[in-house]
């Protein structure tokens, strides 16, 4: 039975029978036990379901994994080990050497030099398109060789928020499925499946284990492209895998072709799989992310609409406030809120914001984003501090600008640290 998107963060995935444990068990064990070579020759075979090594997949990373799917509303999941390797993983599983994708240029840092450095070298090219193309503009982006098109919800840092029902027709009209990384919106704030996305990856790492304790990944499949319509595009979903004593997989796995393909040989031959701790420790995150999600956004609201009244503040870009550029965007596919990072810019340029986050206090410079504990980043005195200030504004993070990712505190205290912290710039 389908449930609302609360009770599938809570009771979603695992569901134990009489007298079995209440919480999700940690299957502590890299191997399983069979009575015959022959039970066992069936789970190779992909004859029987089961599990032997954990490698390829393991119970308790089974159960979170199932959780998410039925958060996504997808047809099949799978964890790996961090959010690299996920959305590595959902493009290496349809494109190889000599293949195309189309991606948006607003991607998080990492990605882009995963793309556009690592998979370059693997002889698969991207060409980047700005996420408010025109149609035509996308549309020019595709080739012959095209398998994929790739963008964020809510990009990270740039907080661009994309329109999924053009990139998902443009991805259609070209016989391609369109993969979205919902890791900044989360299914709380919005399910990309419903606006004709494929297939969704995410950073756990970020709101879904939401403590800032366990680096993980996800990918989960909708089910809902039709690989065997382009087979000429897709052989290796739809023509046997010689790996696997001839198995076709969207013959044998409908649905499940994609994300058992993509474990069959991408976690069998690469391993970045995701730990049984780990997955316990995101299945925690989990039980409260409905709640925690509701609160990053109405303090991250509260503070961006505090820094845009604010003398010392010269811009904010925040999707959930009135007059962003991304605000009807935001309404028509975030309506419960655009997440809790916000990003502004400190009159004064690089001095400003320096001296600004060294007088926060509640507020920690991290790099990281997206957990209960509110903190910032200044990217030109770190991430970014080897690029000059014309290189800085052609990569759109101007020397001004600060990221804040708007955690779970009180939101007065937040914004007196913000108050206080602004009167002392100098
Ligand atoms: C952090 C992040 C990633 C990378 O995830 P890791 O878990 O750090 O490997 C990918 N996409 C987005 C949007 C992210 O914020």
């Amino acid at each position: 039975m389908s449930k609302r998107i609360e009770t599938t963060c809570v009771q979603g995935g695992y569901r134990p029978k009489n007298g079995e444990p209440r919480q999700i068990p940690i299957v502590q064990s890299t191997t399983f036990k069979y009575d015959t070579s022959e039970d066992m020759g069936k789970l190779f075979d992909l004859e029987a379901n089961g599990y032997f090594y954990s490698r390829l997949q393991n119970p308790t990373c089974d159960y979170v994994a199932a959780k998410i799917c039925e958060l996504e509303g997808g047809a099949a999941a799978m964890l790996t080990s961090s959010g690299q390797a996920a959305n590595f993983y959902a493009i290496f599983n349809i494109a190889t050497c000599g293949d195309h994708v189309v991606a948006s240029s607003s991607i998080y840092g990492g990605t882009f030099n995963l793309f556009s450095v690592t998979m370059k070298k693997m002889g698969i090219d991207f060409t980047f398109v700005s996420p408010d193309c025109t149609e035509e503009e996308l549309n020019s982006a595709f080739k012959p060789n095209t398998k994929a098109v790739f963008g964020e919800t809510i990009a990270n840092p740039a907080l661009t928020v994309l329109d999924i029902e053009k990139f998902a027709s443009a991805a259609h009209a070209h016989g391609v499925p369109l993969i979205v990384d919902n890791t900044f919106a989360t299914p709380v704030l919005c399910r990309p499946f419903e606006f004709g996305c494929d297939i969704v990856t995410h950073s756990t790492t970020k709101y879904m284990d939401g403590h800032g304790s366990a680096v993980g990944g996800v990918i989960v499949d909708s089910g809902n492209f039709d690989w065997t319509a382009y087979a000429d595009k897709f052989p290796g979903l739809c023509t046997p895998d010689d790996s696997y004593h001839g198995i076709t997989y969207t013959e044998r796995f409908g649905k499940g072709a994609y994300i058992t393909k993509a474990t069959a040989q991408l976690m069998r031959d690469f391993g970045s799989t995701a730990s049984p701790q780990s997955a316990f420790l995101l299945n925690l995150g989990l039980e409260s992310l409905h709640v925690r999600m509701e609160r990053h956004c109405e303090n991250a609201l509260a503070v961006a609409q505090f820094l845009s009244s604010h003398p010392m503040i010269s811009w904010v870009r925040y999707s959930g406030l009135e007059g962003d550029k991304y605000y009807e965007l935001a309404q028509k596919y975030l309506p419960k809120g655009s997440c809790g990072v916000v990003s502004f810019g400190v009159k004064g340029g690089r001095k400003a914001a320096e001296s600004f986050m060294k007088a926060l206090k509640l507020g920690a410079v991290a790099t990281h984003v997206a957990d209960a504990r509110t903190c910032c980043l200044h990217p030109a005195s770190s991430t970014h501090r080897q690029m000059t200030d014309e290189e800085l504004n052609a990569a759109g993070v101007g020397a001004d600008l600060v990221r804040l990712s708007v955690g779970l505190e009180s939101k007065e205290d937040l914004i007196a640290d913000l108050k206080q912290a602004l009167e002392q710039v100098k």
